[in-house]
């Protein structure tokens, strides 16, 4: 039997002993019951876990939820659970996929991505400009792709001085107004190159040679989620209390 294949982003407590889990796969984001899934004995608890790829078969509920009659773990990403940072990053991408997923259009390149990511995330030592790559890229999957490359007001490829969040670009010097724009150009270059390259040519060993501005980076992103999808973290809220407490 052919399976159906996804991955786990987020599993719920439901009732006694079962769970709500969404997956998503190149379709979209489907929900499912899995019964027993809460008892660690059951079979069904292994395939139930947040961050886990699975194949799966499902017979639909009548006026109720999906459930899942058959799952195998895929994948479990021992990787990334065996490393903090590497784990804090990942929810971070699942919590994303579940949230924004409502924006996606295209799930099938979608979820190649996120499969491939998680993968490099899981293989590779850890490098925080995997969850940076994650969330400069699907911008240009949800719809809302900054322009980078010329001018948002005239098109110009050249003098291009700053990024106008209100308009989602960059600005020539002729077009700048001051006002709602961002210089820092080293930032802007790094999202720049991280959005334009294919994964491929990201190796660790490219991305250990650009410079470090993750934090300033991953400011530039929040206020650009913010401004077109009024999005915000509630994950990325909690770890960043936990690291100003460690402190
Ligand atoms: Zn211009």
């Amino acid at each position: 039997m052919q399976l159906r294949e996804g991955i786990i982003v987020k599993s719920q407590k439901y009732q006694e002993n079962s769970k709500i889990i969404t997956l998503v796969n190149t379709e979209g984001l489907e929900t499912f019951l899995v019964r027993g899934a809460s008892l660690h004995k059951s079979r069904n608890f292994s395939y139930s876990q947040e961050l886990t790829k699975i194949g799966y078969d499902f017979h639909s509920g009548r006026n109720s939820f999906n459930i899942l009659t058959t799952g195998k773990v895929i994948e479990s990403y021992g990787g990334i659970k065996a490393d903090f940072n590497k784990l804090n990053d990942a929810l971070l991408i699942i919590e994303a996929t579940n949230q924004l997923g409502i924006h996606l259009s295209d799930f099938s390149t979608f979820y190649q991505f996120l499969d491939e990511i998680l993968l490099l995330l899981d293989l590779n030592l850890y490098h925080p400009y995997y969850l940076l790559i994650f969330r400069v890229k699907i911008l240009y999957l949800l719809g809302i792709g900054p322009v980078f490359s010329k001018c948002v007001e005239c098109g110009n490829r050249d003098n291009l001085i700053g990024f106008d969040f209100l308009k989602g670009g960059m600005k020539c010097n002729e077009c700048d107004n001051k006002n709602t724009i961002y210089y820092n150009q080293e930032v802007i270059q790094l999202l720049r190159f991280l959005y334009l390259n294919k994964l491929e040519s990201l190796s660790t060993e490219v991305l250990e040679k650009l410079p470090n501005h993750y934090l300033e980076a991953s400011k530039f992103l929040d206020r650009y989620y913010e401004h077109f999808l009024g999005y915000q973290s509630r994950a990325s809220k909690i770890i960043k209390k936990m690291k100003l407490s460690e402190n």
